[in-house]
């Protein structure tokens, strides 16, 4: 078979090193005639990859002594629950920034969970004759009392990201569901970081949760035993079974990341992939793409087909040349580019072949 570059937005490609090291291991995990996702989790073996994982992690995000690192269940929409359940308390309030379909969704828990009055809902988006724009308010000043900001620097649906660090007077909580480990940032500005896994880590279902410690002495807790950030802690993220089978995968895609130069090697491919593609959109008028160049995102790069009626012809040529899963978000429609840290340039060079091709063969 040919190469197949797969630019779908989540469950997304995990990178080939280790996709083909997992399946050698996969009925004989380290010499012990089973896979590791029939070991027990409290396993001497287990508890080694879990602690190594764990400080893969901590050493490429550099993440402080003071914040400690969880793996929970639920995804990135368990976190949307977990945070309003182990933050809110009784009576506290939080700040949600809305730039687009994630931020929104985690509003719409938070206000379900907590009720509007403790929600207050701020849009970020401008709109600027069809081209989005986020502008982000200024807090200074602010005394209202809230118990956490939450945003999502990385719009997975919309296409957008926000490079910009958020300032503000209280904790900020940061969905980097699709960034997360595509580029440095101070984990030190945050008080939680989460992140579904099936982006830009492993499979789904796993999340990873990075919180300030001060953060786990508020008095409330959270209703629920398995969302609750504190007994996850004390009991190493193996209150309950956890994903073992997802967690050796993100233990192996953090390997891989530091044996290719860690995030800030990771962060100059990244950057150089989305500007190979959105200089292919920008330049054949055949394509367009309504982000404004300050908040395109680097990891899912959304374009439209002037002509949107070779929608369809686009998606099944480009799927006979391998190129896969480039249909935009049902609610956005057009197309979209997922090009995660496991996507090689090569796999960029073949999506803005083709689109050049393309857009020569119908059109200019
Ligand atoms: C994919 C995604 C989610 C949802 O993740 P699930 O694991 O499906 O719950 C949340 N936020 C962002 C930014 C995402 O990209």
């Amino acid at each position: 078979m040919s190469a197949v570059y797969n630019f779908c937005a989540g469950p997304a490609m995990l990178p080939k090193a280790v996709m083909a090291k997992a399946s050698q291991e996969f009925v004989d995990w380290q010499g012990m005639g089973v896979s590791v996702m029939e070991i027990s989790h409290r396993s001497k073996e287990f508890m080694a990859l879990s602690s190594e994982a764990e400080a893969s992690l901590r050493k490429l995000m550099d993440v402080p002594d003071n914040y400690r690192v969880l793996f929970m269940h639920g995804g990135g929409r368990g976190q949307f629950s977990a945070v309003v359940n182990n933050f809110m308390g009784n009576n506290g309030r939080a700040k949600y920034l809305v730039s687009g379909q994630w931020s929104k969704a985690a509003a719409e828990e938070a206000v379900k969970l907590a009720g509007a009055d403790a929600i207050d809902v701020v849009d970020v988006v401008s709109d600027d004759n069809g081209v989005k724009s986020v502008v982000l308010p200024s807090f200074e000043g602010q005394d209202d009392e809230y118990r956490y900001l939450h945003y999502c620097p990385n719009e997975t649906v919309d296409g957008i990201e926000i490079f910009e660090d958020i300032d503000c007077p209280w904790p900020v909580v940061a969905d980097m569901s699709s960034n997360i480990l595509s580029r440095k940032i101070d984990v030190s500005r945050y008080g939680l970081i989460y992140a579904g896994a099936q982006k830009n880590i492993g499979p789904s279902g796993l999340a990873i949760v990075i919180v300030r410690d001060d953060l786990l002495n508020l008095p409330t807790l959270s209703q629920s035993s398995i969302m609750d950030y504190r007994l996850a802690r004390d009991n190493d993220s193996m209150y309950n079974t956890p994903p073992t089978y997802a967690w050796y995968l993100a233990g192996e895609v953090f390997k891989w990341l530091e044996q290719t130069g860690g995030v800030d090697a990771m962060e100059q491919v990244n950057t150089a992939k989305a500007e190979r593609l959105y200089q292919c959109i920008d330049s054949l008028g055949f394509y367009g793409n309504k982000v404004a160049a300050a908040n395109r995102s680097r990891m899912n790069v959304t374009f439209q087909l002037a002509d949107e009626s070779l929608n369809e012809a686009f998606l099944k040529e480009a799927e006979a040349s391998g190129l896969v899963a480039l249909k935009g978000h049902r609610i956005v429609g057009g197309m979209r580019a997922s090009i995660y840290n496991a996507m090689p340039m090569e796999g960029v060079e073949a999506l803005v072949s083709f689109m050049e091709d393309f857009a020569s063969r119908h059109g200019n």
